[in-house]
């Protein structure tokens, strides 16, 4: 389930669960057996698409959203009250798309479509110069 107000990811339906038959299904990847709840367009362990319905244990629970809220608010405390789920999609999509200059795979690391990675978590504004930075201040140049 998204949280209220909230829509889901292009690609992405909002049927974190099913019940067929009187049988709770949850999504699984077939290649290493992660579980999905919310649903994603792709195993976000293995990048593999081949999600498959299949019996719930029964055995997880429901949080609601401001519930988990709460705790992860009190959990961050003041040092780390910038870490929001944002902030992590964001520099995850960001440091994913600089290491290997492949915004697809980056979206699919979110579990969106390139657009909506790109748009809404990519951050483009800056590449990640870091590295050529650092050298360039201990006095390393580039060899010619
Ligand atoms: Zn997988």
């Amino acid at each position: 389930m998204f949280p209220p107000n909230a829509q889901p990811p292009d690609g992405v339906s909002d049927d974190s669960a099913r019940c067929v038959e009187d049988t709770l299904t949850i999504r699984r990847c077939a290649a290493c057996n992660k579980l999905f709840a919310p649903l994603t367009p792709a195993c976000s362990a293995c990048a593999s698409e081949d999600l498959e319905w299949v019996p719930s244990s029964g055995a997880g629970s429901i949080v609601s959203w401001h519930n988990f809220g709460r705790s992860w608010r009190a959990a961050r405390g003041e040092n780390y009250s910038w870490v929001t789920p944002r902030t992590f999609r964001r520099g995850g999509g960001t440091a994913v798309d600089n290491a290997y200059g492949d915004p697809e795979r980056a979206a699919r690391q979110l579990g969106n479509n390139k657009a909506v990675a790109k748009a809404h978590y990519i951050d483009e504004t800056a590449p990640d110069n870091r590295e050529v930075l650092e050298r360039w201040a201990r006095g390393e140049r580039p060899k010619t």
